[in-house]
């Protein structure tokens, strides 16, 4: 029993469109391997020999449009020539180093990401993705402020290593509880299913806000070390926040002393239309998780960005934590170019402009064609259509953490984008649309009217 999830976004049998193939890629896959978050008996991948800008192709020759930039982390789509390159200068002159040497990629990177980090986010602690990254930041705002709650939200995701998953408020956390001492949730803002019975986005932002006072209060704010949250949630709905929020967010956290995460590790680097998401709404918080978008997942890397204050703790005091490919110089000479192609080919502003003008304006219009459609949001590069039975009543399209034949339609509908040409992402009741930055614009209207078609079939499912 789990939530349709970002990691489910490869096929499982019901939905392959071939025979399986015999392949040695495939006998060993099955012989050897373990997927995330996947039963080996029941998993059957495509194996994938190629892949080119918004494309990757499989070993029969079968192309598929990516719309899901993989797991929300090939900004710069496939085999970018100017970060392959980069990846070959660096492996010829330094691969690896313990982190402990200075080197020039790891830090050149430091500076890039300090630069187009908010507020005084100076100094970054790099580790190999974005759950060591979470962790990384609860332990920095744990020896900052000399306390230990940890406050997260229903509805999101933060990894999948024991710190990471417990800290998550969504059904991948249960396998592994109980979770750690110390972590209370709350509920955040979602206007369209309100926790607080909201009329409007004004209003759930305020009550959204209330509901976090209260909880700070009746837990003791003088034991909250952080409120830790995704600045747009991104596994479990493009949750985008109210006008308002984040910066509420900010003010509690300054009124109690309290430091402030925005996990950005699936939000930052340009996917909602500005380096790092929580800038939409000018707020800077005093720690930045990121991974995925900093490199494209060119070769593995996450960290933690953090403020000149958080820094001062570990100016004369060692920090209490270290990896040994933390900084890994491969990962940063690609962070490098990857920074450098978002600057030169315009690629945040790109996505900030395609949101607005292609990809709201066509998501939106398919509200008018299809009944299954019962909510459209995003911003940026970074979108979902909430699919429902019923719009009036919004019973979603699969029941929420569905699975087998419970989730039976958005299988189907995953099924039909993969046929017509379009790599999806479905999560939940959701289809998460999350192209790369850099997609050619007639590509993007192809996927859009791919989807277009494909909702045909959720449509079938719908009362009335
Ligand atoms: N935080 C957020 C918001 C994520 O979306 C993810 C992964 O999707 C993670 C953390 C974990 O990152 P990783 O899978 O690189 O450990």
């Amino acid at each position: 029993m789990r939530e349709a999830s970002v990691h489910d976004a490869g096929a499982t049998s019901a939905q392959r469109q071939e025979a399986p193939s015999s392949s040695s890629a495939m006998r060993d896959d099955r012989a050897h391997v373990l997927h995330s978050w996947s039963a080996a008996g029941a998993n059957d991948p495509v194996v994938v020999t190629g892949a080119s800008g918004a494309h990757f192709q499989d070993e029969s020759g079968r192309r598929y449009l990516d719309f899901s930039s993989q797991l929300v982390n090939v900004n710069v789509g496939h085999q970018h020539p100017r970060l392959i390159a980069a990846i070959q200068a660096q492996a010829a002159t330094l691969c690896t180093i313990a982190p402990y040497h200075a080197n020039a990629a790891t830090s050149e990177a430091a500076r890039l990401i300090a630069e187009v980090a908010p507020g005084d986010l100076n100094r970054v602690f790099f580790t190999n993705g974005g759950a060591e990254a979470v962790e990384n930041a609860i332990r920095m705002a744990r020896l900052h402020t000399g306390r230990h709650k940890v406050l997260t939200a229903y509805r999101s995701y933060h990894g999948a290593t024991s710190g990471a998953i417990a800290a998550s408020g969504d059904p991948r956390r249960w396998p592994s509880e109980p979770g750690a001492p110390g972590i209370v949730r709350f509920w955040g803002p979602y206007a369209y299913r309100s926790a607080f019975h909201s009329a409007d986005e004004a209003e759930e932002c305020e009550r959204a806000l209330k509901h976090l006072a209260d909880t700070i209060a009746l837990e003791g704010p003088r034991g909250i070390a952080a409120i830790l949250l995704e600045s747009v949630v991104g596994g479990n709905g493009v949750l985008v926040p109210p006008d308002g929020y984040l910066l509420g967010v900010r003010e509690l956290c300054d009124a109690h002393g309290i430091v402030m995460i925005a996990d950005e590790v699936m939000v930052g680097f340009g996917r909602c239309g500005a380096w790092f998401a929580i800038d939409r709404w000018n707020v800077a918080p005093d720690l930045i998780t990121f991974a995925k978008g900093v490199n494209s997942g060119y070769v593995p890397l996450g960290g933690v960005i953090m403020s000149e204050a958080i820094a001062g703790s570990f100016t004369q005091r060692p920090y209490a934590g270290g990896l040994t490919y933390s900084g890994h110089p491969l990962a940063c000479a690609a962070a490098v170019a990857c920074i450098g192609i978002y600057r030169d080919e315009g690629l945040i502003e790109r996505s900030r402009t395609l949101g607005e003008t292609v990809l709201g304006p066509a998501l939106r219009a398919m509200r008018q064609g299809h009944p299954c459609v019962g909510d459209v949001r995003g911003l940026g590069m970074f979108w979902a259509l909430e699919l429902v039975r019923d719009r009036g009543t919004r019973e979603p399209l699969v029941p929420f953490n569905a699975s087998g034949e419970a989730n039976a339609p958005m299988a189907a509908l995953a099924k039909e984008c993969k046929r017509l040409g379009l790599w999806p992402l479905p999560m939940g009741n959701r289809l998460h649309v999350a192209p790369p930055l850099n997609i050619a614009e007639d590509e993007l209207r192809e996927g859009l009217s791919i989807i277009d078609e494909a909702l045909h079939v959720a449509d079938r499912y719908c009362a009335g």
